[in-house]
């Protein structure tokens, strides 16, 4: 049984911090003497919101339709997990495309002032009436959340009233946390109480859970499902393009892991906890290093050391010469990385393979995960620039500036309008993981490198719009201590 309860919010850790300006050196003694405080900035962007990754978790689900209980602006940035669900299905071969089914109650002034839940019961009903859906996810956020609109007592009421679709209520208000993860946790905690409700169902010997989120394209969940199929796995790969029937599977499994490291980690503890599932959370399997200690992982939970290790040095034989290939063209290219915490530091450690030099790390959060993957990075780079932030591309462009990077690996749209070579490491449209996926985005860096010719035109003709002052100024002078 679970000794406390997650509240869902990531910082309820201790130990985790966003918002830090520093170096890997740094960072890594900080956090050993425990020095690392949770800052602020006194300017800060807009941070990407938690609610847009409880939507993007669980947009491909079938039969399901999203309710957003907000204001309509909150569901904007839903449109990147949109395209990739579409581009998901063209590469699943469906035909017939479509869009999820996104419904917004748009809480105005009058809502504010008055209560939204009148609005929120007549979005839930005609969307069941018009779809049909089994199931109805139904989004809190800021607005509703400082309003009070009781949700939960809407969800539960139209249960009643729509027996054959599951009312489930999300708890991802916006401000309950900076760390954007907490949205996928908001998910999963949300998957457990209303769907999974802690029932027993019989055991499935070779079932493994595969958590993977929106972002991981389909030729990387097939390299996934090849590499634990090797192993004799039998996968349930979810939420992502999967159904209420799947959802239903998890307890019956025997073990779980997750492609990426802040997505379904904290829900695979519950259901250690709640269900006995043993599970194993290590790293994103980026790279040759990093694919080796993921296969580990569940391999050791599923008693088949043995095998893995045949099948890995017979991966090795087959790549290692690729690898080398690519080397000769990579070799001593200086790189900045930005993503997620799981993918940039799997980025980080991509590198290695082919012998390039980190400069700069850009990561959402700082946790004793980070604290493992900085001490490995440590080693191998000498010492880099490390930017906490969820989002705040002026501090970006500012270290861009600065340490001019020969490859810029990431979300790329402003390293792309400083006209350097850039590699998106979000791609969910080709392969990034496993022991294929690494030679595939090797290849993609050396040819953006060999050829950077549209990032140098989209500079000479872009405008950023920071003042040429800003690129002199201290990137972090805005980050409090
Ligand atoms: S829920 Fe809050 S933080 Fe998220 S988009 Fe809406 S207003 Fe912004």
């Amino acid at each position: 049984m679970a000794s406390k309860q997650y509240s869902g919010v990531r910082e309820s850790h201790p130990g985790r911090v966003n918002d830090l300006g520093t170096t890997g050196r740094e960072v890594k003694e900080n956090y050993e003497k425990g020095c690392l405080k949770r800052a602020d900035r006194t300017f800060a962007q807009g941070l990407q919101c938690q609610q847009i990754n409880s939507m993007a978790a669980l947009m491909s689900l079938e039969d399901s339709v999203f309710i957003s209980h907000s204001p309509q602006g909150c569901v904007g940035c839903a449109i990147m997990a949109v395209d990739m669900y579409r581009v998901g299905q063209a590469h699943r071969g469906i035909k017939n495309i479509k869009n999820p089914r996104i419904i917004v109650t748009n809480i105005d002034q009058k809502s504010v002032v008055f209560g939204g839940e009148n609005k929120l019961r007549e979005a839930v009903k005609k969307a069941v009436d018009r779809y049909n859906p089994k199931i109805a996810f139904i989004y809190a956020s800021c607005a509703s959340g400082i309003i009070g609109d009781d949700i939960d007592a809407i969800a539960a009421d139209l249960g009643y009233e729509y027996p054959d679709t599951l009312m489930v209520p999300i708890h991802c208000e916006g401000f309950k946390s900076k760390i954007c993860a907490s949205g996928f946790d908001a998910a999963f905690i949300a998957i457990n109480k209303y769907i999974l409700k802690k029932e027993k169902v019989p055991k499935e010997d070779d079932l493994v859970n595969l958590f993977a989120p929106t972002t991981v394209s389909y030729a990387d969940q097939k390299e996934m499902e090849r590499m634990l199929s090797l192993i004799g796995a039998r996968v349930n790969y979810i939420p992502f393009y999967s159904s209420l029937d799947k959802i239903k599977k998890i307890p019956a499994a025997k073990a779980s892991t997750s492609i990426c490291k802040v997505f379904a980690d904290e829900f695979m503890k519950t259901l250690w906890e709640d269900y006995g599932i043993p599970y194993s959370h290590t790293v994103m399997p980026i790279g040759i290093r990093n694919t080796d200690i993921w296969y580990r992982g569940i391999a050791k939970v599923l008693g088949k050391e043995a095998e893995v290790e045949e099948i890995i040095k017979k991966e090795h034989e087959r790549i290692e010469p690729l690898v080398q290939k690519l080397r000769e063209r990579l070799s001593g290219k200086r790189v900045f990385i930005c993503g997620g915490t799981g993918r940039s530091f799997a980025a980080a450690a991509l590198i290695d393979d082919f012998g390039m030099e980190l400069v700069g790390l850009e990561t959402p959060t700082y946790d004793e995960d980070a604290q493992v993957d900085i001490e490995y990075l440590n080693g191998i780079h000498k010492d880099f620039v490390v930017d906490i932030a969820n989002m705040q591309p002026f501090e970006q462009v500012n270290l861009i500036k600065r340490l001019q990077p020969d490859a810029f690996i990431g979300v790329p749209e402003w390293a792309a309008k400083l006209g350097i070579p850039t590699t998106h490491v979000l791609d969910g449209k080709r392969p990034t993981m496993g022991y294929d996926g690494l030679l595939f985005l090797g290849n993609k860096i050396a040819d953006q490198l060999q050829n950077p010719g549209f990032n140098k035109k989209l500079a000479e003709h872009v405008r950023l719009p920071y003042k040429d002052s800003w690129y002199e100024e201290d990137p972090f002078k805005y980050i409090t201590r």
